[in-house]
């Protein structure tokens, strides 16, 4: 799927939309979502425009995926997370129903997040 320059978080990294900045730095940009899912709830997007983390890790050079996901840590230890954990999740695509087709990750934390998908989903239940 070809990038849109139009999307919302397209918009956001011109300075377009305004946000609630958590982090920047030449390779990132962290923000609160807007309908946060958890007591704390950012999302890292990358300065570059790629699609969802596939297009992400297979397109971007090397020194853009390492300075991202230092970015991501950096996030993290900023917003004090470490101590009781976190969750980072993409979504990608139709099934996971990725919604911004710029890739982002979310940040998730702030209390016990429970399970990691809908139960009943594995092969064996
Ligand atoms: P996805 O389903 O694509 O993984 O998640 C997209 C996320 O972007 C959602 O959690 C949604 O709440 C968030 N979001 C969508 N539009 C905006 C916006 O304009 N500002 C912010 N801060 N978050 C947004």
């Amino acid at each position: 799927m070809a990038y849109d320059p139009n999307n919302i978080f397209a918009k956001i990294l011109r300075g377009e939309i305004p946000c609630n900045k958590a982090y920047e730095d030449e390779y990132a940009l962290a923000f609160h979502d807007i309908t946060p899912q958890a007591p704390v709830h950012v999302l890292v997007i990358p300065k570059g425009e790629y699609v969802s983390f596939d297009d992400f890790s297979s397109s971007a050079p090397a020194a853009e995926v390492v300075g991202f996901y230092r970015a991501v840590q950096k996030v993290a230890a900023q917003l004090g997370l470490q101590p009781g954990g976190y969750r980072a999740l993409s979504n990608v695509g139709r099934d996971a129903h990725q919604v911004v087709r710029h890739y982002h990750l979310h940040l998730f934390a702030g209390c016990d997040l429970g399970r990691m998908v809908k139960k009943g989903l594995a092969p064996d239940g």
